[in-house]
């Protein structure tokens, strides 16, 4: 293998070991695995029971629960035994930070313990040391010296082990070693894992999730590519993105990390983090893995695929700068309105609100930068910040060429029958069936107004494209590319996830000076997202256009909101986050790029919020810790007055304003 995945150019899934947890394997050849968590006190046992039935009857393979005690890890043999006498065998997996202890009872109990190599042997003190060779091996015989046990625990009883390591909650050995990079995270599971093998024990799952989709997806390539150069082989690999938050953004960012991993044939079972009830996750879950059951009888012809770039390291491609199009501009998004109507009042969903009495545009935060209008023009001046593509055939008699910009197929540019603009033209490329003799002539064409618009339809139309961009970089042309995504999904949350993993994938490799979304409204059969619905989209182009807003935001090309790294919740938690999480959003939504974590418990809550800008922590029964950054702030104040405070902490750190319309 010569980098991180078996092919550039196809979906081929990466070969891992096989891994029994109870009754069903990961790993190999099996089916993508589906899991979630529960959200209960793992004591409850009545209320941990019914929320894992719920779970599994949604389609969970397997369904964690967290054991932060002994006595929690002590009675997950009740709440396994009464899930079994109600007829149901999916294996059940306990999930531990900090406590050695309750993993080894748990270990003796369930099917699979999830340890946390960041938190297992050591305490977070954010202390940096500086170590020589010869103290960090005495630092790895101590870790040796406390995992081992569990290894052998697991060994004897026939239980597989995770080794999740989370971006956010590395350890101070890690850091002050690595320091916060791709290499600490890789690491922080590799000397797990080496102790492991070490003992002969291959029951083992690795991840490697982060809040980030970027950290994420590089991340785990690094891992299977350290995996591949230490021992010639992989262990299977579990997908998660932590602290996605919740709706349609968390849908997107989760969508967008595992699908760009997907995409390249790597993970073996998945769980979508999100801030709602645990069983929601599962549909989502199941719209993920839906798109690889098919592939795997695909065949494209091989190619000789080298990256022009680092696929392990953030790079934009250099393009050159045309109107507001490419270099260092930030993505631009386009609305199709080919098959909508061209009023004022329907500009509304891209971002411009037209103001009847004033005669003026009010604008927000998401606008869109183009509207794709196909064979018609506007039948009114557009805002002064929108500007018009129309197919290249009716551009000749457009209204104002100031503002309007012609569309081209290949086939027609090539042709020259149409006149071009002088400063910018639009080309639409179908990766899969323009021929290589049209390409060709593209690429020695000398025409510094052109914009490659390029789409590819069915299987791999990923590959299809990032092939083309590719070709592109390693030929140092810098002609800008607009990522052009249509779904003929039937149902929102499929259309989400169609939409995040196939822009997202190009984005998170540097690669799209722009995004071109496009759905088929006829299509829908459901047109709201699983579980409760975030947003009402009843307007079409505002769905695609907050969805396009919202992917260039989860792959940090262009911020316009605000991101929340909420967590998922679990047993820890220590008050409604799902509500709280509502009422943060209702208050501080306006507050462009600013990044707010919201955390259960204090316990994991602010290694995992990473790089949140403010955090808003659970730290006892009714009380909230508040932080700026990794700093304490306001400790344990009371909840009921907490989303004030934060707002009072927002406004005293100058990052507040005040919102629209107020
Ligand atoms: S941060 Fe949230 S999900 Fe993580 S352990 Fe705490 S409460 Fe549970």
């Amino acid at each position: 293998m010569a980098h991180y995945c078996e092919s550039f150019t196809e979906y081929k899934r990466l070969p891992t070991r096989e891994v029994k947890v109870g009754n069903l394997t990961i790993g190999g050849n099996n089916p993508i695995r589906i899991q979630t968590m529960t959200t209960t006190d793992t004591k409850n046992t009545d209320e941990t029971v019914a929320q894992t039935i719920r779970c599994i009857e949604a389609g969970a393979e397997l369904v964690r629960i967290t054991a932060p005690s002994k006595r929690d890890a002590e009675n997950l043999r009740e709440i396994k035994d009464r899930v079994r006498a109600q007829g149901y065998d999916t294996p059940l997996v306990a999930d531990i930070h900090f406590t050695p202890n309750a993993a080894e009872i748990a270990a003796r109990i369930v099917e699979k313990v999830r340890v946390n190599p960041g938190n297992y042997a050591d305490k977070k003190k954010f202390l940096e040391k500086a170590y020589t060779d010869e103290s960090y091996k005495v630092e790895i015989d101590r870790i040796r010296k406390k995992f081992t046990p569990l290894v052998k625990i697991c060994k004897k009883h026939g239980t597989a082990m995770r080794i999740g390591t989370n971006h956010g909650s590395l350890s101070d050995r890690i850091m002050s070693r690595f320091g916060d990079t791709l290499k600490g995270m890789v690491e922080s599971a590799m000397e797990f894992l080496r102790i492991a093998r070490a003992e002969d024990f291959h029951q083992i799952i690795l991840s490697m999730k982060a809040s980030n989709p970027l950290i994420m997806v590089n991340a785990y390539r690094l891992l299977v590519k350290t995996m591949q150069e230490e021992f010639g082989e992989c262990y299977p690999l579990h997908l998660g993105v932590t602290e996605a938050g919740d709706g349609e953004d968390g849908r997107i960012k989760s969508a967008m990390g595992l699908g760009t991993l997907l995409e390249d044939g790597i993970g073996d079972t998945i769980r979508i983090s999100l801030t709602e009830d645990p069983e929601f996750e599962i549909p989502v879950c199941r719209d993920v893995v839906e798109r690889y059951k098919k592939r795997a009888s695909h065949k494209q012809p091989e190619t000789n695929y080298e990256p022009a770039y680092d696929p392990l390291t953030y790079q934009r491609r250099a393009t050159d700068v045309i109107q507001n199009i490419g270099g260092e501009k930030h993505p631009v998004v386009i609305a199709d309105f080919s098959e909508s109507k061209l009023t004022k009042e329907n500009l509304k969903a891209i971002g411009y609100r037209y103001m009847e009495p004033q005669n003026n545009w009010m604008l927000n935060d998401c606008l869109a930068d183009y509207v794709y209008t196909s064979g018609k023009y506007l039948p009114f001046n557009p805002p002064e910040e929108l500007k018009v593509i129309c197919d290249a055939q009716v551009y000749k008699n457009a209204p104002d060429k100031k503002n309007y910009f012609p569309l081209f197929t290949a086939e027609t540019w090539l042709e020259k029958l149409d006149p071009a603009s002088a400063k910018m033209n639009f080309i639409s490329i179908d990766c899969k069936k323009l021929s290589e003799e049209q390409w060709s002539q593209l690429l020695t064409e000398e025409n510094d107004t052109r914009i490659f618009c390029l789409f590819a339809s069915g299987k791999d139309s990923m590959h299809a494209v990032r092939e083309k961009i590719n070709e592109l970089w390693l030929k140092n042309l810098k002609i800008p590319v607009i990522l052009c995504v249509e779904s003929l999904d039937a149902t929102i949350d499929k259309q989400l996830i169609h939409f995040a993993s196939e822009a997202g994938a190009l984005l998170l490799e540097g690669m799209g000076n722009g995004i071109w979304l496009k759905n088929h409204e006829d299509l829908l059969q459901n047109p709201k997202i699983s579980g409760r619905t975030y947003l009402e989209m009843n307007d079409n182009n505002q769905f695609l256009n907050n969805t396009a807003f919202s992917i260039l935001q989860a792959s940090r090309t262009r911020i316009t909101k605000t991101e929340y790294i909420s967590c998922p919740a679990c047993g820890r938690t220590l008050f409604d986050l799902q509500e709280v999480t509502e009422k943060i959003r209702e208050r501080t939504y306006h507050l462009k790029g600013v990044k707010i974590g919201i955390m259960g418990c204090i316990v994991n809550g602010p290694g995992e919020m990473a790089d949140a800008d403010f955090g808003y922590v659970g730290s006892g029964p009714g009380k909230i810790t508040l932080y700026k950054g990794k700093e304490v702030v306001k400790r344990n104040i009371p909840e009921a007055t907490a989303v004030d405070e934060l707002i009072v902490l927002l406004k005293e750190n100058n990052v507040w304003i005040d919102p629209p319309h107020s």
